[in-house]
């Protein structure tokens, strides 16, 4: 062991899995790693009593602990730092959502690697044309062998299975050429490099139209900087072609393309589109993959071998060793914003990591968020516009439906049964919108007025039908019907307004001879069925639709003329200051399902506030134009996004306990500000809109300011004042910054 009093080994301060704010020292293992001790590394520390997998994040000289108090590091994992783009990231994220930064780091790692798995040596199986196999062999008439055998001459790197499944192509086809001695099969290390070789695009690009090339043309001004864009862009105006067309540009000059899209939007139709395009490789991050996949894409794209990756929200911590731009199709989408532990906003992140790298990002709506508008409208963004469909139909204006005082079956007004009825005639189909799962909203005693609560949460029970029972959906209790009334034993039991059940039930009596399909979370929760009916629905019979927000939004549905909002009101009087804006999105992207090919659409909207100047508007003139008059009114009120917005969310099964937290943080904030004479206020505490969730008391104190750098000053203070606070360590509280709900 070599002892050199001068230089003694260096102290590694480590991010560890704790929600703690703060690194811990150790010394450095035995054994160095080949790149020998830096920032970066994924380390094995021992932790308490435990193990844990941690990241050194600096190397000091000295500790607050005595260095022999110090323990050290059991092993380094890697002989590589992790990509160091992927560090700042997380390292940004942490500071800006107020987060700890070993927790941070933590949820970004995928899986494997928080669990301490090597990085290096993985292999995986690749198929590829056998080197004596015939030039041009007879596949008669096996199409699907014929067309295999076209792919892999398309790949002589040869292909992995799953790119070979992804086109449609199964494991049957693969066995029959095994069979004939025509391919072979490889084991390949996983990160080794894809041989190059063949055309960037696999099927031609769609020529533009005028408007398409206008944004086009944009971007492609300045795809050497930071350029970040607003495309506003009409539902089926064919943003996702400028998308495909901006990638090209990108992957042609060797870089990296980064594509964010909601949960409800990855689907196989769009990934199908991007494969159908290109011949890169193009990596999905999805809920369906293995925690083995998941290693690969990361891997894959962190060495820069995969070129397009596309994923829903936490694909934006993925690494990139070459990037190129960055898309957030719907960036609008509320799935965007984590709701839990790291708090973080996908889309925000995405602008700050162009910013980062010096590359476009487009952010993509036909429905944008007042916070990327008025960024546009401001400057900031640059505006881009697509105001036509690619078919020749404009999106249809909304109806609105007056439901006062008028009969309705399963929900429907005579006036909207009678369209539907209109619309089967004449082939078509029909997509009939409501916003609530289950059979109905609750059941009540027609007798005494009672109604089936939660017992848990301050919230009815919804009614199901198939099978009967009553389901609180916002914690997931369960219980069976009663037989007569709890409160007055009257038997006359009965289900209030329509869910989706219920308007199905209702609509196959009075359409027996059509086939409806319901999609909501209870008829899909079967893996597929949910892709096997909208195959179905695409081979364009005439039915009905009856479904929730899955529908809604994202699926290109070009055989639905006529959608029905069973009810408008939902949104429309919530105590949530976006509830507005929220309601429109969702209205003018169902009303985006209609009449997307060739027929002209109808939508018809049902509420029981057809006055509503809101909604007025929205009908009249669309969305673009509500954004704009609901920007005027926050500018008016101070609210975001010309102010900046906290919440610090307390929680506990002990109501006293969770209010008296919350006033004493909410009491040493207010003094923190008076005494710092900064200008951010604080309001709260407030019980949470729905006070009793899970049996929890939850309660808000809101912080909020003009200025972005205030708000995280004082932010900054009230996460210190909980984190010594001995009060806060018994009840469970998280900062949100930038709430997207209330
Ligand atoms: P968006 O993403 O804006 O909803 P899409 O890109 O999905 O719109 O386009 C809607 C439909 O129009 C798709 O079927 C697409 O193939 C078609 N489309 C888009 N651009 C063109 C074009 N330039 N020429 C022909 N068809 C197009
Ligand atoms: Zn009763
Ligand atoms: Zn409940």
């Amino acid at each position: 062991m070599p002892t050199c009093a001068a230089s003694p080994a260096p102290i590694l301060r480590v991010a560890l899995p704790s929600p703690l704010r703060r690194l811990f020292d150790y010394l450095p293992a035995a054994r160095a790693p080949a790149c020998g001790w830096q920032p970066g590394l994924r380390v094995r520390v021992p932790f308490g009593h435990r193990d844990v997998v941690g990241v050194v994040i600096e190397l000091a000289d000295t500790s607050e602990l005595p260095r022999q108090k110090l323990r050290a590091v059991s092993e380094a994992l890697d002989d590589t730092p992790l990509p160091a783009d992927w560090r700042w990231l997380c390292r940004f994220a942490a500071r800006y959502y107020q987060h700890s930064l070993g927790d941070t780091l933590h949820h970004a790692l995928p899986a494997r690697l928080r669990q301490g798995f090597p990085m290096a040596g993985r292999t995986h199986t690749r198929w590829r044309r056998a080197p004596n196999a015939p030039e041009a062999p007879n596949f008669g008439r096996a199409a699907r062998q014929a067309e295999l055998w076209a792919l892999l001459g398309q790949h002589p790197g040869g292909l992995a299975t799953r790119a070979i499944t992804a086109h449609g192509l199964t494991h049957d086809v693969l066995n029959r050429l095994l069979h004939k001695g025509l391919i072979e099969r490889c084991e390949v290390e996983t990160a080794a490099p894809v041989p190059a070789g063949g055309s960037l695009l696999a099927t031609p690009a769609l020529p533009l139209h005028r408007e398409q090339s206008a944004v086009l043309a944009a971007l492609h001004e300045k795809l050497d900087a930071f350029h970040p864009c607003l495309l506003e862009g009409v539902t089926g105006s064919g943003k996702t072609e400028v998308y495909l067309q901006l990638i090209e540009a990108i992957a042609a000059k060797g870089r990296q393309a980064l594509v964010l899209v909601p949960e409800i939007g990855l689907t196989p139709q769009t990934l199908a589109r991007f494969r159908q395009r290109f011949n890169v490789a193009v990596l999905a991050l999805h809920s369906g993959l293995t925690d083995a996949e998941r290693l690969d894409v990361w891997e894959a794209a962190a060495s820069g071998r995969a070129k397009i990756i596309i994923g829903t929200r936490s694909a934006i911590f993925t690494p990139l060793a070459r990037p190129g731009a960055i898309i957030v199709d719907e960036e609008h989408d509320g799935s965007y914003k984590q709701q839990d532990r790291l708090r973080y906003h996908a889309r925000d992140l995405a602008v700050a990591r162009a910013h980062y790298h010096g590359i476009p990002v487009v952010l993509g709506s036909a429905t944008p968020s007042l916070e990327s508008l008025h960024r546009a409208l401001d400057g900031q963004y640059r505006h881009l516009f697509l105001t036509q469909r690619a078919s020749r139909h404009p999106p249809a204006r909304l109806e609105l439906l007056d439901l006062r005082h008028r009969r309705r079956q399963g929900g429907l007004l005579p006036d909207a049964i009678k369209a539907v009825k209109a619309t089967l005639d004449a082939g078509k189909q029909v997509l009939v919108f409501i916003n609530r799962r289950g059979f109905a909203p609750t059941l009540a005693c027609h007798a005494c007025g009672w109604q089936a609560e939660c017992d848990r949460c301050d919230a009815r029970m919804t009614l199901h039908r198939a099978p009967p029972l009553l389901a609180c959906h916002h914690c997931d209790s369960r219980r069976a019907l009663p037989d007569a009334c709890p409160e007055c034993q009257s038997g006359d039991l009965r289900a209030l307004g329509s869910g989706t059940e219920r308007s199905e039930e209702t609509l196959q009596t009075l359409f027996p001879e059509t086939t409806i399909h319901r999609i909501d979370r209870d008829s899909t929760r079967r893996k597929d069925s949910f892709e096997q009916a909208l195959r179905e629905i695409q081979r364009g019979e005439p039915c009905l639709l009856v479904g929730t927000q899955m529908l809604a939004k994202g699926h290109h549905l070009p055989h639905v003329t006529l959608v029905v909002v069973v009810n408008a009101d939902g949104g429309l009087y919530a105590a949530d200051f976006r509830a507005m804006e929220h309601s429109a999105q969702l209205l003018e992207q169902v009303a985006g399902r209609a009449g997307r090919a060739n027929d002209p659409g109808r939508v018809l909207v049902q509420t029981l506030h057809p006055d509503d100047p809101h909604l007025t508007l929205l009908a009249a003139r669309g969305y673009g134009a509500l954004a704009r008059e609901l920007l005027e009114e926050r500018r008016a009120a101070g609210l975001p996004p010309y102010g900046f917005m906290a919440l610090l969310r307390v929680e506990s099964p002990h109501v006293d306990a969770a209010t008296a937290l919350a006033q004493a943080a909410g009491a040493a904030l207010t003094d923190w500000l008076d005494q710092t004479a900064t200008q951010a206020y604080c309001l709260g505490p407030v019980p949470a809109p729905m006070e009793r969730r899970q049996n929890r008391y939850h309660l808000h104190v809101m912080l909020s300011a003009e200025k972005r750098s205030r708000l995280h000053a004082a932010a900054r203070f009230l996460t210190h004042w909980l984190e010594t606070s001995a009060q806060a360590r018994r009840v469970r509280w998280s900062l949100d910054i930038d709430p997207q709900t209330l």
